[in-house]
Formats: C-alpha cells, sequence, structure tokens
C-alpha cells in the first residue's frame, strides 16, 4: 500500500504555492493573505420538479479581490464540494494576474448532474441558484462575474444574463454580469472555442523555442506530433481540433467517460465528436481500438498528453507509467502535487492549467469589455482599414499594368490584403498576443533563475508577484 497520501485538489494547489513562495522574498503576513480564500457562499435552495421538492446545494467563492470584479466559471457535477470550488478560484486569482486580466479570483458550482434534467427543468434550476447568488451580489457586472465551466455553456450563460436583468431592470451593463453569452444574447465572436484556441497558441509558443522543446526531449514543430487528449468536451474537442486541422497533429487517442479509443493513424476528432453526441459515448465508434478503462491510455506512448476533463485524473497511482515528454493542463488540476513531484523527476515537461487553460478567461475578458462599451470590436475601423487597404492593392496594381509580365501579383493576395478584421479576428489576435506574452514571462523565468525548475513554479512567480504588487499598491 502507499502511505504516501494523495493530497486533495485544494492541498495541491497549496502545495504548489508554497512551493512558489518559498523561492520568494514576500514581506510577513502577506503570503499567508494571498494564499486564504477570503470568503466562500454555500447555498441550499428548493426547486419544486416532478411533483416533488429538490433539494440543491452550490458554491460561489472568492478567492482574492485585489482586483474587482472577481472572476470564475460556474461548474454543473456531482463532484462539486467546497474544497474544490475554493481550489478553482485560487488558480483563477493565479491565472487572471499572470495573463494580464484585471479581475481577482473566484469560482462557483452547483451539485447536479446536469445529463438527469430535461432542459426546461434546468432553467428553473439555473434561473433558481443565479436568483440567489445575485441578490447577494456574487453575480454583478461590477462585482463577480462568472463564466462556463465543466456541464454549462452558452445557453446556462444566457439564463443567468436574463435572470440578473429581471432584478435589475435599470442596470445599463447588465450584460456584463456574466461571459461566454450566446452572441445574439450580448457574447462575443470566439469566446466558445476560446479556451481550446489557447491551448493550441499555447503550443504553437512552446515549440517556437528550440531550448523548450528540447527540455521535453522533442525537437521540431507541431507538425506531426502525436497526441492523446482526455475529455472531448468544450476544452478538449476545439484544443484537438484545431490542433487536428490546423497544425497537423496526429490525435492516437480519445478518452472520454465511458472509455477509451485509440488509433495509432489518427482518430477524426469532428466524427468522434457527432458519434459522442449521437451515442452518448465512444463506446460502438466503428474505428480504432475501444476499452472501458480509458484512462489507462494516458499511459500510452505519445509526444503531448492533455487532460481536459477534469481534476486529479494523473496522481500518485499513474504518474510513474505516464509516458508522454509533454504534458499540456488543459483542465484544472488535472496533476495532482504528488504525481507533479513524480513527473518532473522523470523530466516530463508540465505547461501548467493556469496558463494553458486561461484562454477563456482572456476572452471573457474581452467580452466584458465589449459588454461595458456596448459596441462590438471592429465596427468602428474595419471599413477604413479596408479603405487604406484599397489605396495600396489599387497603386500595385497600377505598376502590375505597367510592367506588365515582369512582375504579377500573387493569387488570392488583394482578397487576403482587403479584408479587413472583424471581432472574431480581433478576438483571436488578442488571444494569441496574451498567450504569447504570458509564456515569455514564464519561460523567462524558468531560464533565469537556477533555484526555478518547472514551468509551473514560474508561472507561480510570475502570478504572485503580480498579485502582491497590486496588494501593495492597496496599502497591504
Ligand atoms: P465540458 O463539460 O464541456 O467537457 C468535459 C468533458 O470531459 C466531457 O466530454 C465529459 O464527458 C468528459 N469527462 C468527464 N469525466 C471524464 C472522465 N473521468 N474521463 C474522461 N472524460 C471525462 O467541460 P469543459 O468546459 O470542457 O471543462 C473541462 C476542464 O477544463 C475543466 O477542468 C474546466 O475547469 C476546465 N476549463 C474550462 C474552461 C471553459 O472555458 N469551458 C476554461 C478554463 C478551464
Amino acid at each position: 500500500m502507499n502511505a504516501v497520501k494523495e493530497p486533495s485538489f485544494r492541498e495541491s494547489v497549496d502545495l504548489m504555492f508554497n512551493r512558489a513562495v518559498a523561492l520568494m522574498d514576500l514581506p510577513p503576513g502577506l503570503e499567508e493573505k494571498i494564499r486564504v480564500c477570503n470568503a466562500t457562499y454555500t447555498v441550499r435552495f428548493g426547486v419544486r420538479l416532478r411533483g416533488k421538492l429538490h433539494t440543491f446545494t452550490g458554491y460561489r467563492s472568492v478567492h482574492s479581490e485585489h482586483m474587482e470584479p472577481v472572476k470564475g466559471g460556474i461548474r454543473f457535477a456531482m463532484g462539486v464540494n467546497q474544497d474544490e470550488v475554493e481550489a478553482l478560484a485560487a488558480l483563477m486569482t493565479y491565472k487572471c494576474a499572470l495573463v494580464d486580466a484585471p479581475f481577482g479570483g473566484s469560482k462557483g458550482g452547483l451539485r447536479i448532474d446536469p445529463r438527469e434534467w430535461d432542459e426546461h427543468e434546468l432553467e428553473l434550476i439555473t434561473r433558481r441558484f443565479a436568483y440567489e447568488l445575485i441578490k447577494r451580489d456574487l453575480i454583478n457586472p461590477a462585482q463577480n462575474v462568472p463564466a462556463p465551466d465543466m456541464g454549462t455553456g452558452e445557453r446556462e450563460m444566457a439564463w443567468i444574463a436574463d435572470q440578473y436583468k429581471r432584478m435589475n431592470t435599470t442596470d445599463i451593463n447588465g450584460r456584463a454580469c456574466v461571459t461566454g453569452k450566446p452572441i445574439n444574447g450580448g457574447g462575443i465572436q470566439g469566446r466558445t472555442e476560446a479556451t481550446g484556441r489557447g491551448v493550441q497558441y499555447a503550443l504553437q509558443e512552446f515549440f517556437r523555442y528550440p531550448e523548450d522543446t528540447k527540455a521535453a526531449g522533442l525537437s521540431g514543430k507541431l507538425d506531426g506530433k502525436r497526441v492523446i487528449v482526455q475529455g472531448l468536451g468544450n476544452v478538449g474537442y476545439h484544443a484537438a481540433k484545431f490542433l487536428q486541422e490546423e497544425d497537423g497533429c496526429k490525435i492516437t487517442a480519445i478518452i472520454e467517460r465511458d472509455g477509451g479509443l485509440m488509433d495509432e493513424d489518427g482518430l477524426d476528432v469532428e466524427a468522434v465528436r457527432n458519434w459522442i453526441a449521437s451515442h452518448g459515448g465512444v463506446d460502438g465508434y466503428p474505428k480504432g481500438k475501444y476499452i472501458r478503462d480509458g484512462a489507462k491510455y494516458l499511459e500510452n506512448d505519445c509526444d503531448i498528453l492533455i487532460p481536459a476533463a477534469m481534476e486529479g485524473v494523473i496522481n500518485m497511482s499513474n504518474a510513474a507509467n505516464i509516458k508522454a515528454p509533454l504534458i499540456i493542463e488543459a483542465a484544472n488540476g488535472p496533476v495532482t502535487a504528488g504525481a507533479d513531484d513524480i513527473l518532473r523527476a522523470k523530466g516530463c515537461v508540465i505547461i501548467p492549467d493556469m496558463y494553458a487553460n486561461a484562454g477563456g478567461v482572456t476572452v471573457s475578458y474581452f467580452e466584458w469589455v465589449k459588454n461595458l462599451s456596448h459596441i462590438r470590436f471592429g465596427r468602428l475601423g474595419r471599413r477604413q482599414e479596408e479603405a487604406r487597404h484599397q489605396l495600396i492593392v489599387d497603386e500595385l496594381q497600377r505598376l502590375d499594368a505597367h510592367l506588365g509580365d515582369k512582375w504579377v501579383m500573387t493569387p488570392n493576395f488583394k482578397q487576403k490584403y482587403l479584408r479587413g478584421a472583424g471581432e472574431l479576428e480581433l478576438v483571436r489576435s488578442g488571444l494569441d498576443d496574451t498567450m504569447r506574452a504570458a509564456y515569455q514571462a514564464m519561460r523567462e523565468t524558468w531560464h533565469s533563475r537556477e533555484d526555478v525548475e518547472d514551468l509551473r513554479t514560474a508561472a507561480y512567480l510570475v502570478s504572485i508577484g503580480k498579485v502582491a504588487t497590486s496588494y501593495r499598491a492597496l496599502g497591504l
């Protein structure tokens, strides 16, 4: 039997935090102030459904208010508990600081299996939960702004926004009370794909540095890399799809709730996703090798492992068997602190959650700004940009005609160059820039300090440093 106890999710976050602050020189007391969760609100409410009163338990935790509003998703899952919500809220504080999103950290959760309820029932439950949080300002555009997480998406965010509007009819900024809304409900282009897109941008940035690639025992670019992904939900699906379609990666295994699929020749992400949508799981998919204990495939040989489902899946019981030289934590907390020690000792490079899945909060930040400014990004400048480009194209065409067949414009150049940036292009550009800048800050700390062995510690050092600066500015 293993004598060393597996740390809980919150203990893992605290252990990783402690490892980083031991390398910092924070004033006495500030370390504790940053680490602890400021407040967690627990609510139990009843909803009459199917002729019976059902009681539900939900949480909203505020980790740090050094910047307001605080930000963090709302999760619907049976495993939700106070410990988990507090760990996730702490991660949000560090994540927002790392990517310069001007928010404190928060997180919410409702203990429910969304698959057990039909849409109308879920709406009643979500609205009632939102009501409880709104009346305590735990949902508010200036104080606390939720977003989607596991088990929630655009639909739930639209219900929450509408509930807020009903309770605050004159708040002109009401739509900014939640992000991840559908486009016609005040959302922003590119939010649904944002977290997976951020994972793709993070990997692209990692592979721009041969020194970092080499540290993971890899070489070359993303093209042809063998990837295993766990969880084909919002984050895992988009990450795997973009890596396959745009970067030439081969998805050699997909692990879902009901089992895993493996095909060394590569699985078609879109086809597997469609299969899950119509069959409820990966079982029966006509290609690849299916096993019921899908988590076994985490241990397969591959270049990049993407856990994108839930926390604690790589732990002290399987860490030693993990063969991937590079893990990117698309989910929050998929590697426990105990597993992290084992993997680091083996030389595995881990791109940590607080950075890897920060694409979601980054685009949420853009959505919040859009809601407060009441104007779509690109609306003012797009046509003006196109008109200026037209001037250049006209001039080039004039030269083209003058020079005859000595000089011919590349096909498609005109069409591509003329197109001014719309909201989606601007969002992707802002996200890419954010992911690159945050990675550069982490790697600079990783490589410039002898005492920093890994990217996670580097990420904590950068983000805790920023939170500490904010607290100092507040006079603490
Ligand atoms: P989701 O509910 O859309 O998808 C989760 C997927 O994982 C589902 O397909 C589910 O069937 C699968 N799954 C659940 N348990 C599993 C298991 N034991 N083994 C294999 N697969 C399993 O959730 P999501 O929004 O994609 O979130 C996934 C992770 O990413 C969570 O840790 C979440 O906190 C994190 N995250 C999400 C966002 C976001 O914008 N949605 C942002 C940052 C971080």
